[in-house]
């Protein structure tokens, strides 16, 4: 069932092989025509070396670090005769940053789904939360694009969120200017783009997530799990809650703070996200409560679609993660909360065999224009995703089909530097994407977070804009 969609003749190196690592490899090896031999794994764990060994695929037991890693990845990465390779970053603990700059000098292809610093960096007391954010972490990636403006393709952050989301935001506006009398081509430009929502009035975008699957076992307690990584969900847990933050706010929050760098297209509250709940919207949850987990996109988007005249910003929309996650990593962030947000020493990431049923309902959330609010995702579910390909879940294969776009996307544009999912072809992408995604669909909505408010008890809350963060937060 091989479907060749690009080609690397070069090395393709994958560093880090855990639950999105062993989803990839499958999709590289249907879709990329590529030497198998040339494939190498690089990751201190053997858990998963099995599969590797499956398709005889070359295994490196190494744990990358700042002082080895380029002895590791050079020759791994160089060919004798100049072809180019692939360096396909999935792991955690791994300098995003690092490996761009090497594989820059090196003219190898570069993708990852997340900014990732080397370990220690998120559980480092001696950093401000400022400096342990995400904001932080994405401008140390455009710090190297304006040192590196040129060069080999560098793909950051392209999973499902950050990533694919990306993309949907772009269908989703044009499918909301189509049915509010807009219609229009795609725009060609970022101003156009950002012009666009706001001519559509868009206050701001929820990546709007609910993870139905449910594990066939019960969660034993003192056990965290999740559907991807345990480890990438704490982390990103335990940083402030982060929101790129919208021209339509009135106030901000009373823990919200400003960054003394960079765009400013974001704040950040004095709270970790996995102790923050948002109101939110998904069309098979309707109103739920999700996370406000800090995530790249929820930066990168309302920096995307920030409309300046000279140096005053006009128009930004607010823009955050809302993520319901699986019913067992709800009942683990609980439990981590009262250790005082002190991580279980055992956790598990639920195998596609492991779980029983259940969908990832993954989509964007744009509010505040014409017609309300309008969510458009995909609602992959564990049984389509077992038929579609081995070793995920629902929730991988959507994110393992978003690093297959953003291979071939790159293979296809080699020489644009360091790229953000905003910046890409979002048709071509979602092209490649959707034959992994399950049903992809668009809904209209009549909710709002003031939906059924203060019924019991009075709330504090603003009447005149439903769409005001403050009447988001649950507090
Ligand atoms: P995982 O925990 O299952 O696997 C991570 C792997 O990295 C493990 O096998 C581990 O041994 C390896 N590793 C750890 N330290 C390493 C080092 N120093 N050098 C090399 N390898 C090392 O995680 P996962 O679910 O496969 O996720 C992988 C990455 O993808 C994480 O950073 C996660 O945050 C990210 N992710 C992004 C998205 C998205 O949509 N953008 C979604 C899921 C996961």
């Amino acid at each position: 069932d091989r479907e060749i969609l690009a080609a690397v003749e070069g090395p393709i190196v994958m560093i880090g092989f855990g639950s999105i690592g062993t989803g990839t490899l499958p999709l590289i090896l249907r879709h990329i025509d590529c030497d198998p031999s040339r494939i190498v794994i690089v990751d201190p764990s053997e858990e998963n070396r099995g599969i590797a060994d499956r398709h005889g695929i070359r295994f490196l037991k190494e744990r990358l670090t700042p002082e080895n890693y380029i002895d590791i990845l050079t020759p791994l990465l160089m060919d004798d005769e100049g072809r180019r390779g692939f360096c396909v970053n999935l792991s955690v603990d791994v300098s995003s940053v690092a490996m761009m700059e090497l594989c820059h000098e090196l003219g190898a292809l570069y993708i990852d789904t997340v900014a990732e610093p080397w370990l220690g960096f998120y559980t480092d007391e001696t950093k401000s939360p400022s400096e342990r954010s995400n904001y932080a972490l994405r401008q140390r990636v455009l710090d190297l694009r304006d040192r590196l403006p040129k060069g080999c393709t560098a793909v950051s952050c392209c999973g499902a969120n950050p990533g694919m989301v990306s993309w949907f935001v772009k269908q989703a506006l044009l499918d909301v200017a189509r049915d509010t009398g807009h219609e229009t081509e795609a725009p060609t430009s970022r101003e156009g783009w950002a012009h666009l929502a706001h001519v559509l009035g868009v206050k701001g975008i929820h990546i709007a997530e609910r993870d139905t699957q449910r594990a066939k076992d019960p969660k034993p307690r003192g056990v965290f799990v999740n559907t991807w990584s345990v480890e990438g969900f704490i982390s990103e847990g335990l940083q402030p809650a982060e929101l790129g933050w919208g021209t339509h706010e009135k106030e901000l929050p009373f823990d919200g703070r400003e960054h003394e760098f960079g765009s400013k297209a974001a704040i950040y509250l004095m709270r970790p996200g996995a102790g923050t709940n948002v109101r939110t919207w998904t069309p098979t949850a309707k109103a739920q409560h999700g996370f406000l987990i800090t995530h790249n996109e929820a930066i990168s988007i309302a920096d995307f679609f920030t409309l300046r005249e000279g140096d005053r910003v006009v128009y930004r929309p607010t823009c955050h993660y809302a993520y319901h996650p699986c019913d067992d990593a709800i009942l683990s962030l609980h439990e981590m909360a009262g250790r005082q947000w002190q991580p279980q020493n055992k956790w598990r990431i639920l195998h596609e065999e492991e779980v029983l049923d259940g969908i990832d309902e993954l989509g964007v959330l744009l509010y505040g224009h014409e017609k309300n609010a309008y969510w458009y995702g995909s609602q992959l579910s564990i049984e389509e995703a077992r038929r579609l390909a081995p070793y995920q879940n629902a929730t991988g294969l959507q994110v393992t089909s978003a690093v297959l776009a953003g291979m071939v996307w790159a293979i296809e544009n080699p020489d644009r530097g360091i790229v953000e999912a905003d910046e890409m072809d979002f048709a071509r992408c979602l092209e490649i994407q959707r034959r992994y995604l399950g049903p992809v669909t668009g809904t209209y909505t009549d909710w709002t977070p003031l939906k059924d408010r203060g019924q019991l008890f009075p709330e504090d809350i603003d009447e005149e804009d439903p769409w005001q963060f403050k009447n988001v937060v649950v507090r």
